[in-house]
Protein backbone atom coordinates (compact mmCIF):
# COMPACT_ATOMS: atom_id res chain seq x y z
CA UNK A 1 0.00 0.00 0.00
CA UNK A 2 1.18 3.36 -1.14
CA UNK A 3 1.01 6.81 0.74
CA UNK A 4 -2.17 7.77 -2.28
CA UNK A 5 -4.16 4.59 -1.52
CA UNK A 6 -4.36 5.69 2.09
CA UNK A 7 -5.19 8.67 1.88
CA UNK A 8 -8.39 7.18 -0.14
CA UNK A 9 -9.66 5.26 2.26
CA UNK A 10 -12.73 6.38 4.79
CA UNK A 11 -12.38 5.98 8.08
CA UNK A 12 -14.67 3.58 8.30
CA UNK A 13 -12.64 1.55 5.48
CA UNK A 14 -9.79 2.04 7.86
CA UNK A 15 -11.50 0.80 10.65
CA UNK A 16 -12.90 -2.16 9.09
CA UNK A 17 -9.85 -3.41 7.97
CA UNK A 18 -8.29 -3.15 11.17
CA UNK A 19 -11.22 -5.27 12.73
CA UNK A 20 -12.48 -7.42 10.49
CA UNK A 21 -11.29 -10.47 9.36
CA UNK A 22 -11.55 -10.76 5.39
CA UNK A 23 -9.78 -14.09 4.04
CA UNK A 24 -7.29 -13.46 1.07
CA UNK A 25 -6.24 -15.65 -1.61
CA UNK A 26 -3.15 -16.46 -2.93
CA UNK A 27 -3.38 -14.13 -5.92
CA UNK A 28 -3.63 -11.09 -3.47
CA UNK A 29 -1.13 -11.89 -1.16
CA UNK A 30 1.36 -14.15 -2.79
CA UNK A 31 1.78 -11.73 -5.85
CA UNK A 32 3.42 -13.12 -9.72
CA UNK A 33 6.76 -14.14 -7.59
CA UNK A 34 5.13 -15.99 -4.95
CA UNK A 35 3.20 -17.97 -6.90
CA UNK A 36 6.26 -18.91 -9.62
CA UNK A 37 7.57 -20.14 -6.59
CA UNK A 38 4.66 -22.28 -5.72
CA UNK A 39 4.39 -23.37 -9.25
CA UNK A 40 8.12 -24.40 -9.07
CA UNK A 41 7.38 -26.53 -6.14
CA UNK A 42 4.92 -28.33 -7.32
CA UNK A 43 6.76 -29.90 -10.32
CA UNK A 44 8.71 -32.07 -7.95
CA UNK A 45 5.34 -32.76 -6.09
CA UNK A 46 4.16 -34.18 -9.42
CA UNK A 47 7.23 -36.54 -10.13
CA UNK A 48 6.63 -37.61 -6.40
CA UNK A 49 2.98 -38.49 -6.87
CA UNK A 50 4.16 -40.44 -10.27
CA UNK A 51 6.58 -42.53 -8.51
CA UNK A 52 4.48 -43.45 -5.11
CA UNK A 53 1.36 -44.34 -5.07
CA UNK A 54 1.18 -46.57 -2.13
CA UNK A 55 2.65 -46.17 1.59
CA UNK A 56 5.16 -48.77 0.90
CA UNK A 57 6.33 -47.11 -2.40
CA UNK A 58 6.21 -43.10 -0.76
CA UNK A 59 8.35 -44.93 2.20
CA UNK A 60 10.85 -45.79 0.18
CA UNK A 61 10.89 -42.91 -1.57
CA UNK A 62 11.23 -40.97 1.63
CA UNK A 63 14.01 -42.88 2.84
CA UNK A 64 16.32 -42.26 -0.39
CA UNK A 65 16.28 -38.85 0.27
CA UNK A 66 16.80 -38.99 3.59
CA UNK A 67 19.62 -41.99 3.34
CA UNK A 68 21.01 -39.22 0.97
CA UNK A 69 21.20 -36.60 3.24
CA UNK A 70 22.83 -39.06 6.24
CA UNK A 71 19.83 -40.08 8.04
CA UNK A 72 20.58 -43.62 10.07
CA UNK A 73 18.10 -45.83 11.62
CA UNK A 74 17.57 -45.48 15.04
CA UNK A 75 19.31 -47.44 17.66
CA UNK A 76 17.54 -47.37 20.95
CA UNK A 77 21.07 -48.74 22.63
CA UNK A 78 22.43 -45.60 21.29
CA UNK A 79 22.47 -42.26 22.53
CA UNK A 80 22.01 -39.21 20.56
CA UNK A 81 22.99 -35.67 20.89
CA UNK A 82 22.30 -32.75 18.91
CA UNK A 83 22.60 -32.68 15.28
CA UNK A 84 21.64 -36.18 14.80
CA UNK A 85 19.53 -37.54 12.44
CA UNK A 86 17.55 -40.47 12.72
CA UNK A 87 14.56 -42.68 11.24
CA UNK A 88 12.61 -46.14 12.17
CA UNK A 89 11.28 -47.74 9.23
CA UNK A 90 8.36 -49.47 10.47
CA UNK A 91 7.98 -52.92 7.86
CA UNK A 92 8.27 -50.52 5.09
CA UNK A 93 4.80 -49.44 5.33
CA UNK A 94 5.37 -46.74 7.95
CA UNK A 95 8.46 -44.04 8.64
CA UNK A 96 9.57 -41.73 11.81
CA UNK A 97 12.57 -39.69 11.35
CA UNK A 98 13.91 -37.26 13.86
CA UNK A 99 16.24 -34.65 13.50
CA UNK A 100 18.10 -34.45 17.41
CA UNK A 101 17.94 -30.74 19.12
CA UNK A 102 19.95 -28.99 21.34
CA UNK A 103 17.68 -28.56 24.00
CA UNK A 104 16.79 -32.09 26.07
CA UNK A 105 13.66 -34.02 24.75
CA UNK A 106 11.95 -33.68 28.19
CA UNK A 107 11.28 -30.24 26.61
CA UNK A 108 8.89 -31.80 24.32
CA UNK A 109 9.42 -32.09 20.66
CA UNK A 110 7.89 -30.96 17.53
CA UNK A 111 5.72 -32.96 15.48
CA UNK A 112 4.38 -33.82 11.87
CA UNK A 113 1.95 -36.63 11.27
CA UNK A 114 0.53 -37.04 7.59
CA UNK A 115 -0.28 -40.48 6.52
CA UNK A 116 0.84 -42.08 2.92
CA UNK A 117 -1.95 -44.75 2.51
CA UNK A 118 -4.78 -43.62 0.10
CA UNK A 119 -7.92 -45.17 -1.00
CA UNK A 120 -7.61 -47.81 -3.26
CA UNK A 121 -9.27 -50.99 -4.26
CA UNK A 122 -7.32 -53.85 -3.04
CA UNK A 123 -7.14 -57.31 -4.51
CA UNK A 124 -8.60 -60.36 -2.42
CA UNK A 125 -6.93 -63.54 -1.11
CA UNK A 126 -7.96 -65.35 -3.78
CA UNK A 127 -8.31 -63.14 -6.55
CA UNK A 128 -8.34 -64.54 -9.98
CA UNK A 129 -10.84 -66.67 -11.55
CA UNK A 130 -12.88 -67.19 -15.06
CA UNK A 131 -16.26 -66.58 -16.07
CA UNK A 132 -17.54 -66.15 -19.42
CA UNK A 133 -14.28 -66.45 -21.13
CA UNK A 134 -13.08 -63.83 -19.24
CA UNK A 135 -10.14 -63.59 -16.33
CA UNK A 136 -10.95 -61.41 -13.50
CA UNK A 137 -9.54 -60.41 -10.25
CA UNK A 138 -12.27 -60.16 -7.10
CA UNK A 139 -11.61 -57.14 -4.99
CA UNK A 140 -11.91 -55.37 -1.63
CA UNK A 141 -11.78 -51.61 -1.11
CA UNK A 142 -9.76 -49.94 1.29
CA UNK A 143 -11.05 -46.85 2.70
CA UNK A 144 -13.73 -44.35 1.97
CA UNK A 145 -14.18 -44.31 -1.38
CA UNK A 146 -17.54 -43.98 -4.48
CA UNK A 147 -17.12 -46.96 -6.07
CA UNK A 148 -19.18 -45.82 -9.11
CA UNK A 149 -16.24 -43.63 -9.60
CA UNK A 150 -13.67 -46.29 -9.81
CA UNK A 151 -15.11 -48.03 -12.76
CA UNK A 152 -13.95 -48.10 -16.45
CA UNK A 153 -10.90 -46.58 -15.83
CA UNK A 154 -7.26 -47.63 -16.28
CA UNK A 155 -5.73 -48.75 -12.62
CA UNK A 156 -2.27 -50.33 -11.96
CA UNK A 157 -1.67 -53.53 -10.01
CA UNK A 158 1.07 -51.96 -7.13
CA UNK A 159 1.80 -53.76 -3.87
CA UNK A 160 4.24 -57.20 -2.60
CA UNK A 161 4.25 -60.43 -3.13
CA UNK A 162 5.42 -63.02 -0.90
CA UNK A 163 6.40 -65.91 -3.07
CA UNK A 164 6.67 -69.80 -1.48
CA UNK A 165 10.39 -70.05 -1.20
CA UNK A 166 10.62 -66.37 0.69
CA UNK A 167 11.07 -63.95 -2.36
CA UNK A 168 9.36 -60.45 -2.21
CA UNK A 169 8.18 -59.83 -5.32
CA UNK A 170 7.49 -56.33 -6.03
CA UNK A 171 4.85 -55.38 -8.24
CA UNK A 172 4.05 -52.41 -10.47
CA UNK A 173 2.36 -53.12 -13.75
CA UNK A 174 0.20 -50.25 -15.46
CA UNK A 175 2.38 -47.20 -14.83
CA UNK A 176 4.42 -47.48 -18.33
CA UNK A 177 2.71 -46.39 -21.26
CA UNK A 178 3.43 -49.45 -22.69
CA UNK A 179 2.23 -51.42 -19.65
CA UNK A 180 -1.15 -53.47 -19.82
CA UNK A 181 -3.67 -51.70 -17.55
CA UNK A 182 -6.64 -53.20 -15.39
CA UNK A 183 -10.35 -52.28 -15.82
CA UNK A 184 -13.20 -52.34 -13.69
CA UNK A 185 -16.53 -52.17 -16.00
CA UNK A 186 -19.89 -51.15 -15.82
CA UNK A 187 -22.64 -50.92 -17.54
CA UNK A 188 -23.51 -48.97 -20.73
CA UNK A 189 -25.77 -46.51 -20.82
CA UNK A 190 -28.53 -48.55 -23.32
CA UNK A 191 -28.81 -51.14 -20.53
CA UNK A 192 -29.05 -49.19 -17.46
CA UNK A 193 -32.06 -48.59 -16.69
CA UNK A 194 -32.80 -51.02 -13.41
CA UNK A 195 -29.35 -50.23 -12.39
CA UNK A 196 -30.34 -46.05 -12.83
CA UNK A 197 -32.82 -47.08 -9.61
CA UNK A 198 -30.38 -47.85 -7.33
CA UNK A 199 -29.19 -45.07 -4.79
CA UNK A 200 -25.85 -43.46 -6.07
CA UNK A 201 -23.94 -45.17 -2.76
CA UNK A 202 -25.34 -48.85 -4.55
CA UNK A 203 -24.74 -47.78 -8.20
CA UNK A 204 -21.31 -50.04 -8.39
CA UNK A 205 -21.77 -52.51 -5.41
CA UNK A 206 -18.64 -53.69 -3.61
CA UNK A 207 -19.10 -57.46 -5.28
CA UNK A 208 -19.44 -55.47 -8.94
CA UNK A 209 -15.51 -54.48 -8.45
CA UNK A 210 -14.60 -57.15 -10.67
CA UNK A 211 -11.50 -56.07 -12.53
CA UNK A 212 -10.63 -57.55 -15.74
CA UNK A 213 -6.91 -59.41 -16.37
CA UNK A 214 -7.36 -61.49 -19.23
CA UNK A 215 -9.78 -62.98 -22.22
CA UNK A 216 -7.53 -65.46 -24.03
CA UNK A 217 -8.04 -69.28 -23.74
CA UNK A 218 -4.72 -71.14 -22.93
CA UNK A 219 -4.39 -73.91 -26.51
CA UNK A 220 -3.93 -77.07 -26.57
CA UNK A 221 -6.34 -79.14 -24.92
CA UNK A 222 -9.65 -78.31 -24.84
CA UNK A 223 -10.96 -80.91 -22.21
CA UNK A 224 -9.07 -78.86 -19.63
CA UNK A 225 -11.54 -76.04 -17.72
CA UNK A 226 -10.83 -72.24 -17.12
CA UNK A 227 -8.15 -71.90 -19.82
CA UNK A 228 -8.09 -67.77 -19.75
CA UNK A 229 -7.40 -67.89 -15.99
CA UNK A 230 -4.74 -71.10 -16.25
CA UNK A 231 -3.31 -68.46 -19.58
CA UNK A 232 -3.34 -65.47 -17.29
CA UNK A 233 -1.43 -67.71 -14.64
CA UNK A 234 0.44 -69.09 -17.08
CA UNK A 235 2.04 -65.59 -18.19
CA UNK A 236 2.44 -64.46 -14.43
CA UNK A 237 4.52 -67.69 -13.54
CA UNK A 238 6.65 -66.99 -16.94
CA UNK A 239 7.11 -63.08 -16.00
CA UNK A 240 7.45 -63.35 -12.30
CA UNK A 241 7.42 -67.68 -11.37
CA UNK A 242 4.48 -67.10 -9.41
CA UNK A 243 1.78 -69.68 -8.63
CA UNK A 244 -1.86 -69.07 -7.88
CA UNK A 245 -1.63 -69.42 -3.70
CA UNK A 246 1.17 -66.61 -4.01
CA UNK A 247 -1.81 -64.48 -4.15
CA UNK A 248 -2.78 -65.60 -0.39
CA UNK A 249 0.79 -63.31 0.94
CA UNK A 250 0.28 -60.64 -1.12
CA UNK A 251 -0.43 -56.85 -0.63
CA UNK A 252 -1.82 -55.88 -4.02
CA UNK A 253 -3.80 -52.94 -4.94
CA UNK A 254 -5.29 -50.96 -8.00
CA UNK A 255 -4.87 -47.59 -8.18
CA UNK A 256 -5.34 -44.95 -10.85
CA UNK A 257 -3.27 -45.53 -13.60
CA UNK A 258 -3.22 -41.72 -14.50
CA UNK A 259 -0.20 -39.24 -13.89
CA UNK A 260 -0.71 -35.68 -11.95
CA UNK A 261 -1.85 -33.04 -14.25
CA UNK A 262 -1.91 -29.10 -14.12
CA UNK A 263 -5.58 -28.67 -14.00
CA UNK A 264 -6.64 -24.96 -15.57
CA UNK A 265 -5.90 -22.93 -18.16
CA UNK A 266 -3.88 -20.95 -15.63
CA UNK A 267 -1.90 -23.70 -14.23
CA UNK A 268 -3.18 -22.88 -10.75
CA UNK A 269 -4.46 -26.90 -9.46
CA UNK A 270 -3.11 -30.39 -9.71
CA UNK A 271 -5.38 -33.34 -10.35
CA UNK A 272 -4.54 -36.72 -9.44
CA UNK A 273 -4.26 -39.79 -7.27
CA UNK A 274 -3.57 -39.92 -3.44
CA UNK A 275 -3.30 -36.22 -2.60
CA UNK A 276 -4.92 -37.18 0.76
CA UNK A 277 -2.59 -37.49 2.15
CA UNK A 278 0.51 -37.69 0.55
CA UNK A 279 0.47 -33.96 -0.45
CA UNK A 280 1.10 -32.86 3.34
CA UNK A 281 3.78 -36.07 3.38
CA UNK A 282 5.63 -34.55 0.20
CA UNK A 283 5.63 -31.09 2.02
CA UNK A 284 6.27 -32.34 5.68
CA UNK A 285 9.06 -34.49 4.04
CA UNK A 286 10.74 -31.09 1.87
CA UNK A 287 10.20 -28.62 4.99
CA UNK A 288 12.33 -31.55 6.77
CA UNK A 289 15.05 -31.65 4.88
CA UNK A 290 15.35 -28.23 5.36
CA UNK A 291 15.27 -28.42 9.15
CA UNK A 292 18.54 -29.29 10.06
CA UNK A 293 19.86 -28.77 13.28
CA UNK A 294 16.84 -27.69 14.98
CA UNK A 295 16.84 -25.99 18.75
CA UNK A 296 13.87 -27.89 19.49
CA UNK A 297 14.00 -32.20 18.63
CA UNK A 298 11.17 -32.56 15.51
CA UNK A 299 9.87 -35.46 14.39
CA UNK A 300 7.76 -36.55 11.22
CA UNK A 301 5.67 -39.71 10.67
CA UNK A 302 4.58 -40.75 7.91
CA UNK A 303 1.57 -43.24 8.86
CA UNK A 304 -0.14 -46.15 7.17
CA UNK A 305 -3.90 -47.26 7.46
CA UNK A 306 -5.15 -43.76 8.09
CA UNK A 307 -7.96 -44.03 5.82
CA UNK A 308 -9.13 -47.49 7.73
CA UNK A 309 -9.14 -45.66 11.54
CA UNK A 310 -5.19 -46.38 11.72
CA UNK A 311 -5.70 -49.15 13.35
CA UNK A 312 -2.97 -52.37 12.99
CA UNK A 313 0.96 -52.24 13.86
CA UNK A 314 1.88 -49.59 10.84
CA UNK A 315 -1.06 -46.78 11.96
CA UNK A 316 -1.33 -44.52 13.97
CA UNK A 317 -3.18 -46.28 16.88
CA UNK A 318 -0.33 -48.56 17.22
CA UNK A 319 2.42 -46.78 20.02
CA UNK A 320 4.74 -46.49 17.19
CA UNK A 321 4.98 -43.18 18.23
CA UNK A 322 5.00 -43.45 21.63
CA UNK A 323 7.69 -46.31 21.63
CA UNK A 324 10.17 -44.44 19.72
CA UNK A 325 9.72 -41.07 21.99
CA UNK A 326 10.44 -43.16 24.91
CA UNK A 327 13.38 -44.79 23.33
CA UNK A 328 14.74 -41.84 22.13
CA UNK A 329 14.07 -40.10 25.90
CA UNK A 330 15.45 -43.04 27.67
CA UNK A 331 18.89 -42.78 25.24
CA UNK A 332 19.20 -39.40 25.92
CA UNK A 333 18.76 -39.96 29.61
CA UNK A 334 15.66 -37.74 30.13
CA UNK A 335 11.63 -39.11 30.93
CA UNK A 336 9.75 -39.84 28.19
CA UNK A 337 6.55 -38.99 29.51
CA UNK A 338 7.69 -35.57 30.14
CA UNK A 339 8.95 -35.57 26.56
CA UNK A 340 5.63 -36.71 25.30
CA UNK A 341 3.53 -34.19 27.83
CA UNK A 342 5.41 -31.09 26.32
CA UNK A 343 5.30 -32.24 22.98
CA UNK A 344 3.46 -30.48 20.23
CA UNK A 345 2.07 -31.44 17.15
CA UNK A 346 0.54 -30.75 13.70
CA UNK A 347 -1.75 -33.57 12.45
CA UNK A 348 -1.00 -33.05 8.84
CA UNK A 349 -4.12 -34.32 6.77
CA UNK A 350 -6.01 -32.67 3.62
CA UNK A 351 -9.17 -31.02 4.52
CA UNK A 352 -12.32 -30.44 2.26
CA UNK A 353 -11.94 -27.87 -0.15
CA UNK A 354 -15.44 -25.98 -0.86
CA UNK A 355 -17.25 -26.99 -4.11
CA UNK A 356 -19.07 -24.15 -5.72
CA UNK A 357 -20.58 -27.12 -7.22
CA UNK A 358 -21.80 -28.64 -3.71
CA UNK A 359 -22.42 -25.45 -1.65
CA UNK A 360 -24.94 -27.60 0.41
CA UNK A 361 -22.39 -29.86 2.28
CA UNK A 362 -20.22 -26.77 3.85
CA UNK A 363 -21.05 -23.67 5.48
CA UNK A 364 -19.33 -21.20 3.70
CA UNK A 365 -18.14 -19.09 6.53
CA UNK A 366 -16.20 -22.16 7.91
CA UNK A 367 -15.01 -23.37 4.60
CA UNK A 368 -11.73 -23.96 3.39
CA UNK A 369 -11.09 -22.25 -0.56
CA UNK A 370 -8.89 -23.70 -3.16
CA UNK A 371 -5.47 -21.55 -3.46
CA UNK A 372 -6.57 -19.54 0.33
CA UNK A 373 -4.01 -21.23 1.66
CA UNK A 374 -2.71 -24.16 4.37
CA UNK A 375 -6.00 -24.79 6.34
CA UNK A 376 -5.78 -25.03 9.99
CA UNK A 377 -9.01 -26.84 11.43
CA UNK A 378 -9.41 -26.67 15.14
CA UNK A 379 -11.77 -29.73 15.43
CA UNK A 380 -12.88 -32.27 12.62
CA UNK A 381 -15.23 -35.22 13.92
CA UNK A 382 -19.01 -35.49 13.66
CA UNK A 383 -22.46 -34.78 15.59
CA UNK A 384 -21.64 -32.26 17.92
CA UNK A 385 -17.76 -32.70 17.77
CA UNK A 386 -17.73 -36.64 18.56
CA UNK A 387 -14.62 -38.21 17.98
CA UNK A 388 -12.41 -35.54 17.63
CA UNK A 389 -9.30 -34.03 19.09
CA UNK A 390 -10.33 -30.04 19.25
CA UNK A 391 -7.06 -27.91 19.74
CA UNK A 392 -7.23 -25.59 22.88
CA UNK A 393 -7.04 -21.88 22.14
CA UNK A 394 -4.07 -21.48 23.62
CA UNK A 395 -2.13 -24.31 21.21
CA UNK A 396 -4.74 -22.50 18.35
CA UNK A 397 -2.91 -19.08 19.38
CA UNK A 398 0.41 -20.27 19.37
CA UNK A 399 0.26 -21.57 16.00
CA UNK A 400 -1.82 -18.50 14.64
CA UNK A 401 0.97 -16.28 16.00
CA UNK A 402 3.58 -18.68 14.14
CA UNK A 403 1.88 -18.57 10.66
CA UNK A 404 1.53 -15.05 10.60
CA UNK A 405 5.25 -14.46 11.99
CA UNK A 406 6.39 -16.77 9.06
CA UNK A 407 4.03 -14.60 6.62
CA UNK A 408 2.32 -17.98 5.76
CA UNK A 409 -1.32 -17.75 3.61
CA UNK A 410 -3.74 -20.06 5.80
CA UNK A 411 -7.29 -20.34 6.50
CA UNK A 412 -9.77 -21.64 8.54
CA UNK A 413 -12.59 -24.06 7.65
CA UNK A 414 -14.87 -27.33 9.29
CA UNK A 415 -15.18 -30.00 7.36
CA UNK A 416 -18.50 -29.50 5.98
CA UNK A 417 -22.05 -28.61 7.02
CA UNK A 418 -22.53 -29.25 11.26
CA UNK A 419 -24.50 -33.01 11.48
CA UNK A 420 -23.98 -34.07 7.75
CA UNK A 421 -21.30 -36.28 8.09
CA UNK A 422 -17.84 -35.56 9.38
CA UNK A 423 -14.67 -37.58 9.58
CA UNK A 424 -11.45 -37.73 11.29
CA UNK A 425 -7.72 -37.47 11.94
CA UNK A 426 -4.62 -39.07 13.80
CA UNK A 427 -4.74 -36.25 15.69
CA UNK A 428 -6.91 -37.82 18.20
CA UNK A 429 -4.46 -41.04 18.39
CA UNK A 430 -1.42 -38.61 19.10
CA UNK A 431 -3.35 -36.10 21.88
CA UNK A 432 -3.94 -39.58 23.71
CA UNK A 433 0.01 -39.00 24.31
CA UNK A 434 -0.62 -35.87 26.08
CA UNK A 435 0.11 -33.54 23.11
CA UNK A 436 -0.70 -30.34 22.10
CA UNK A 437 -2.20 -31.31 18.53
CA UNK A 438 -4.18 -29.06 15.98
CA UNK A 439 -4.86 -29.99 12.29
CA UNK A 440 -3.69 -28.37 9.30
CA UNK A 441 -3.41 -29.47 5.77
CA UNK A 442 -4.53 -28.65 1.93
CA UNK A 443 -8.07 -28.34 0.92
CA UNK A 444 -9.11 -31.30 -1.77
CA UNK A 445 -11.52 -30.92 -4.52
CA UNK A 446 -13.15 -34.64 -5.11
CA UNK A 447 -11.73 -36.00 -1.84
CA UNK A 448 -11.20 -40.00 -2.20
CA UNK A 449 -11.42 -39.60 -6.18
CA UNK A 450 -9.72 -41.19 -8.51
CA UNK A 451 -8.30 -37.94 -9.60
CA UNK A 452 -8.45 -35.47 -6.92
CA UNK A 453 -7.78 -31.77 -6.89
CA UNK A 454 -5.76 -29.66 -4.93
CA UNK A 455 -4.35 -25.54 -5.25
CA UNK A 456 -0.80 -25.20 -5.80
CA UNK A 457 -0.59 -22.05 -3.73
CA UNK A 458 -2.17 -24.36 -0.97
CA UNK A 459 0.44 -26.91 -1.21
CA UNK A 460 3.56 -24.29 -1.17
CA UNK A 461 2.09 -23.05 1.40
CA UNK A 462 1.71 -26.36 3.56
CA UNK A 463 5.59 -26.49 2.95
CA UNK A 464 5.83 -22.72 3.88
CA UNK A 465 4.03 -23.39 7.61
CA UNK A 466 5.70 -27.04 8.70
CA UNK A 467 8.68 -25.36 7.70
CA UNK A 468 8.10 -22.67 10.08
CA UNK A 469 6.83 -24.82 12.54
CA UNK A 470 10.14 -27.44 12.81
CA UNK A 471 12.31 -24.81 13.10
CA UNK A 472 10.43 -22.14 15.32
MN1 LIG B 1 -6.26 -38.02 4.97
MN1 LIG C 1 -8.75 -39.63 3.48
Amino acid sequence: MNDKDKKEKSPVQILKEKLIMEPKSAAQIMGGQGLEEAQKFCEPYKAFLNAAKTERESVSYALGLLKKQGYEEFDPGKSYSAGAKIYVNNRDRALIFASVGTRPLSAGARIIASHVDAPRIDLKPRPLYEEAQLALLKTHYYGGIRKYQWVALPLALHGVISKKDGELLEVSIGENTDDPVFCLTDLLPHLSEEQNKRPLNLGIKAEELNALAGSLQLEGDDAVSERVKLNVMKILNEKYGLVEADFLSADLALVPALPARDVGLDRSMIGAYGHDDRVCAYTSLMASLEAENPKTTWINILADKEETGSQGSTGLQSRMLEHFIHSLAKSQGCDGVTALQNSECLSADVTVAFDPTFPDVSEKRNSAYLNYGVCVTKYTGSRGKSSTNEATAEFMGKVRRLLDGNSVLWQTGELGRVDLGGGGTVAMYISKLGADVVDIGVPVLSMHAPFEIVGKADVYNAYLAFKAFLIH
